[in-house]
């Protein structure tokens, strides 16, 4: 009988994707499904973005390509870096690949050895644990608690540094939390990330334009940590480009070799056409980026006035991404008839079943107290979501 790799067997299928999936196939049974659960956001794609595309099929661009990206996309990536985050990246320390999440693969799987630890953040989002569990190192998770935002202290990541310790990886806006560490709490880890030269940091910032509270930070801006930090992006989240697949990475000279090399054994270059069209994304001037941040800041005023008014559900104010990340605990060991529900994982089948609302459970990113909503849906839609989430709450007793 076929065999799977254990490595296979280890890993937990994307909870994220699983809802999603859930969610489509319950919708196709003919069910009024409202999925809040997957990070998508409800844009279009922007007309001069694929108008780009469309031009680059014209003109033959459709052959294998350079695997680190085409020259023009990274030196347009290097001039975004400059303009937007004011990191110098040369077109040699960016890679492109197929989605933030292969950049964030490829980095992993070039540094970590079995047995380096990687200090994760909780709440994190969910592929990083599994990526890492696939190159064989060991997840030490660091806690941070709604109380501080979701934020680690640089005390806190001081205190999980060990002689293994030789990564971490944290998203900034954060996803699951929407947490924005501002540049004072990024220089407080910056003075711990110095203390140890070996340490690489994954910055996932790939939320970076939907920020409620202004400039946007970078961890590598801070030039002693500039060559231990791997800033990760694309353009999935601003440019509503999620099935076009491309992320990239700003990184030392090293580190992007190293991804160049591994990418060249796995995938290849992404996607020509996505390329040239993602040249338009890199070259456009981000205050088009208003309007939809706008919008999704007036979703997480509805979305947490909605929450707030539910008794028995916690909340933060999160300053960026589009999700928010209520504490739901006080509902654990409360029944609809003969339901339970004795954790978050069961309160996401509950309201999925009752309020036939698709969110996903606070286990997958690391704290069992709360549930993830994706409020990157329409306000109308966000509402309706709510009345029915309130209503079916209020029913466990
Ligand atoms: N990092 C974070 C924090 C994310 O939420 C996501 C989800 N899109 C990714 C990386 C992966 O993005 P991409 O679509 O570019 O693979
Ligand atoms: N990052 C998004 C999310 O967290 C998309 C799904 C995924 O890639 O996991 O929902």
């Amino acid at each position: 009988m076929i065999q799977l790799s254990n490595r296979l067997l280890s890993m937990e299928e994307s909870a994220t994707l699983a809802m999603s999936r859930i969610s489509r196939e319950l919708t196709a049974q003919g069910k009024d499904i409202i999925s809040l659960s997957l990070g998508e956001p409800d844009f279009f794609t922007p007309q001069f973005i694929k108008d780009a595309a469309v031009e680059a099929m014209n003109q033959n661009f459709t052959k294998y390509t350079p695997v680190s990206g085409y020259d023009d996309l990274r030196e347009s990536i290097s001039d975004k870096f400059k303009r937007d985050n004011q990191l110098n990246y040369t077109k040699d320390q960016i890679v492109v690949s197929t989605g933030a999440k292969q950049s964030i693969a490829n980095v992993v799987m070039s540094c970590i050895n079995a047995g380096d630890e990687v200090i994760i953040p909780a709440p994190y989002w969910v592929s990083y644990i599994e990526i890492v569990k696939l190159a064989e190192g060991i997840p030490v998770i660091v806690q941070a608690e709604i109380e501080t935002n979701f934020k680690i202290t640089a005390a806190q990541l001081e205190k999980a540094i060990t002689p293994k310790t030789k990564m971490m990886i944290f998203s900034t806006p954060c996803n699951p939390t929407g947490s924005v560490y501002t540049k004072e709490e990024l220089k407080g880890l910056a003075d711990v990330i110095v203390k140890y030269p070996n340490l690489v940091v994954i910055s996932d910032e790939i939320y970076e334009h939907i920020n409620f509270i202004g400039k946007h930070e970078s961890l590598a801006q801070f030039p002693e940590v500039y060559d231990q930090v791997v800033t990760i992006n694309g353009v999935s989240k601003a440019w509503a480009m999620t099935g076009w697949r491309l992320g990239y990475i700003g990184a030392s000279k090293l580190i992007a070799d190293a991804c160049n090399k591994m990418q060249g054994q796995f995938t290849s270059g992404t996607c020509s056409i996505t390329q040239k069209a993602s040249i338009a994304a890199m070259k456009a001037d981000p205050s088009v980026l208003k309007e939809m941040v706008t919008a999704f800041h007036g979703r997480r005023d509805l979305i947490l006035k909605a929450l707030n008014e539910m008794p028995g559900v916690i909340t933060n104010v999160p300053d960026g991404a589009f999700y928010v990340f209520p504490d739901i605990s006080s509902f654990f060991g409360k029944s609809n008839g003969d339901f339970k529900v004795n954790n978050a994982d069961d309160l996401c089948v509950y309201l999925l079943s009752d309020a036939m609302v698709a969110l996903v459970t606070g286990a997958a990113f690391g704290n069992e107290k709360c549930i993830r909503i994706s409020y990157a849906t329409s306000e109308e839609i966000l509402t309706k979501a709510m009345n029915r989430v309130k209503a079916s709450l209020a029913k466990l007793k």
